[in-house]
């Protein structure tokens, strides 16, 4: 299986959507367990590293990324 790789202040996808519609999170701290904010309704909830790890999808914008590149988060090819 391929091994995630995500950082602090990257925005993810999650695999189920949260209630309000968004599946999109924001990565607000990282440890033993994760921190992540919905990017819909800015609710945050505390996971567990392995249960996010789970339940992420893929990472849509990696905050490295965003510093240098003008990356378009709707690239709908
Ligand atoms: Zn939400």
């Amino acid at each position: 299986m391929e091994r995630k790789v995500f950082q602090l202040g990257d925005i993810v996808q999650m695999k189920k959507n949260h209630p309000c519609g968004s599946n999109e999170m924001e990565i607000i701290r990282m440890g033993m367990d994760i921190r992540i904010k919905c990017v819909g309704c800015k609710h945050s909830v505390l996971i567990p590293r392995a249960k996010f790890e789970k339940n992420m999808k893929k990472v849509l914008r990696s905050a490295e990324a965003e510093m240098g590149a003008d990356a378009s988060p709707n690239d709908l090819t």
